[in-house]
């Protein structure tokens, strides 16, 4: 009777201690990622985000993100970011002033984190619903004292050695140029294959730029899948054994808020959505991607109300037409996706991709 009491003992003594040097294994695994996925609500504060969960019957994707937390937008010049600024602290981790592109508040060009990787050797592309040339694209892919600048903008992306996929709009800014230049000409014989649809893709192995419209894409629901869709593609054509940097802008969120169109902001909210489900569930399978969600700043100072005082209903309310210096939020999923809980500056974002994908 003893012995068995002692073996059991010892048995329990023994699951218990390997459960617990299991746990510990799992503790000490390294937190490293392969990929990265970098997606930006252009304007999508703590409400835009509330809009989507007030408006849907169903989970939405950002309910599936184990961590979150809240980045601080402000820029080097202004209490109250815009795109180029608070796109550009994402993209390098330095400050700058409004309407600067990928450079520091003294006009120093920075490495986009984009081109960090793709120093290392990792694929690396952009999927936007704006033109290509616009603040949060230009902040990763081109350097400029102001964004107004689409032209030269246009000649750098042009001109980059290191790119593999660019999705999105903006092929006046390539064609119908002052200075005459036919930069798509100049793309293909540099080995850019180049498209105005997804479908229209031969080759996942080329360079590939897909510009659907001359200008902006037009608004959601509108403009069909074209988010997730392209986002999917662009996976699809990155993912390869060194490794990929992906970033995807839901560009049109801003838009619709500067707007105070609160029915465009859920469509928008919901294409962006469809994304990060696309996003999520490769990451779940892949198992060795970042994914982190974020934005540049708010857009409307929108909240939810009732006009009456009486907690029955939630109107839309916006405050302003413009930005607003409100905290926005980070949802994070994959190695290290813990370290981007609490309060953080944009700055600090690209520190914490960059240690994770050491
Ligand atoms: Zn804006």
């Amino acid at each position: 009777m003893k012995t068995r009491r002692f073996l059991s003992f010892l048995l329990i003594t023994a699951t218990l201690f390997s459960a617990l040097s299991c746990s510990n294994n799992e503790k000490q695994a390294p937190k490293t990622a392969k990929n990265v996925i970098l997606l930006i609500g252009d304007g999508m504060g703590p409400a835009q985000v509330y809009s989507l969960i007030l408006t849907s019957s169903e989970k939405t994707a950002f309910e599936r993100f184990p961590y979150s937390g809240f980045s601080i937008t402000k820029s080097a010049s202004n209490e109250i970011t815009d795109s180029a600024a608070g796109g550009s602290a994402i993209a390098n981790g330095t400050k700058s002033n409004n309407g600067c592109v990928g450079m520091t508040a003294d006009s120093i060009p920075m490495p986009s984190m984009l081109d960090i990787f793709a120093e290392q050797g990792k694929k690396t592309g952009v999927v936007v619903t704006c033109a290509v040339t616009h603040a949060t694209p230009a902040d990763f892919l081109a350097h400029n004292i102001t964004r107004k600048n689409t032209e030269e903008i246009a000649l750098e992306i042009s001109k980059k050695e290191k790119l593999d996929v660019l999705f999105g709009g903006g092929k006046k800014y390539f064609t119908e140029r002052k200075d005459g230049l036919d930069l798509i000409g100049k793309m293909w014989e540099n080995g850019w294959n180049i498209y105005d649809s997804l479908p229209q893709i031969e080759n996942n192995n080329a360079r590939t730029m897909v510009l659907t419209c001359r200008k902006h894409p037009v608004k959601a629901p509108e403009r069909g899948d074209f988010l997730p869709q392209a986002t999917a593609k662009a996976i699809e054509m990155l993912d390869n054994e060194n490794g990929f940097f992906l970033l995807v802008e839901g560009s049109q969120i801003d838009f619709a808020c500067h707007d105070n169109d609160s029915a465009t902001l859920v469509e928008e909210m919901r294409d962006f959505n469809k994304t990060l489900n696309v996003v999520l569930d490769f990451a779940e399978k892949d198992q060795n991607t970042l994914v982190i969600v974020t934005a540049d700043h708010e857009t409307g100072g929108l909240t939810f109300i009732d006009p009456d005082g009486k907690y029955t209903r939630t109107d839309f309310k916006w405050s302003t037409g413009s930005h607003s210096a409100i905290f926005v939020p980070v949802f994070s999923y994959g190695p290290g996706a813990e370290r981007f809980s609490g309060i953080m500056d944009n700055t600090d974002i690209i520190k914490k991709i960059m240690d994770i994908t050491k």
